[in-house]
């Protein structure tokens, strides 16, 4: 589809969704729009997938772990090589800890980073006798895994459906008037009610994607959005 972009998008009515905040009449009637937002969603972005590369759920926990405040392009870039060093959770366990910092130094963060991979590796490798654990539960027991990271290993990994509320996740679904809840737990829970089950990982990867491509934060696209008709913030933008 074609964008109209800069001056004309602006002129047209993308005006700034800060302060935008859901009426009680737009979430009373987000069940019906939330089915039609996915299956718009789900036409507009056939290729939306997981971005980050990985062969096997320790290396999906490691990528998303090194995710946090870096792009996926250079998280992928330094996998690339950091799992042909790193196979196995020990590996991690075992390492000098300023070895592995060095390793992934240009993700950022990585003081941070490596002391949780090197701790959650350390308790994959005691107590889950090296493997990544597939529960809720016990994903959440590991250093640097929240319920987001969980949701996306279980979804992307194991097979197991989750909404994982990335930052995108989470500024769509307030514009789309999904739902009023900042909050990223309430907020999954609200999604959790008006997504079906089998879709809750796609539908994450669908906002994701059309949050990078049209929804984006500086300035929504919304003259050109496929979603607009559903849409709590579209649907008054420009008028
Ligand atoms: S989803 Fe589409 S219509 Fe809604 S705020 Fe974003 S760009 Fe605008």
């Amino acid at each position: 589809m074609a964008r109209k972009t800069g001056k004309k998008a602006a002129a047209q009515g993308s005006r700034t969704p800060k302060g935008y905040r859901p009426s009680a009449a737009e979430l009373a009637d987000a069940p019906r729009r939330a089915r039609r937002i996915l299956a718009v969603l789900k036409k507009t972005h056939p290729d939306a997938t997981i971005a980050l590369r990985f062969r096997d759920p320790l290396e999906l926990l490691v990528a998303t772990i090194l995710s946090a405040q870096c792009t996926d392009v250079r998280v992928n870039l330094v996998t690339r090589q950091l799992f042909a060093k790193y196979r196995r959770a020990a590996d991690y366990a075992a390492v000098d800890v300023r070895e592995l910092e060095a390793d992934i130094k240009s993700t950022g963060f990585f003081r941070h980073k490596a002391k949780n991979i090197q701790s959650a590796c350390r308790d994959i490798d005691r107590k889950f006798a090296g493997r990544v654990p597939d529960t809720m539960e016990e994903l959440t027991t590991l250093a640097g895994v929240g319920r987001k990271t969980a949701n996306v290993i279980l979804g992307n990994a194991y097979g197991v459906p989750g909404v994982v509320t990335d930052t995108h996740v989470i500024r769509l679904s307030r514009l789309m008037a999904l739902s009023a809840h900042a909050d990223p737990v309430k907020l999954e829970h609200d999604l959790m009610e008006l997504i079906p089950p089998k879709d809750w990982t796609q539908f994450s990867h669908l906002m994701i994607f059309h949050g990078r491509r049209i929804c984006q934060a500086r300035q929504p696209a919304c003259p050109d959005c496929p979603v607009r008709p559903h849409c709590g913030y579209g649907r008054q933008a420009g008028t």
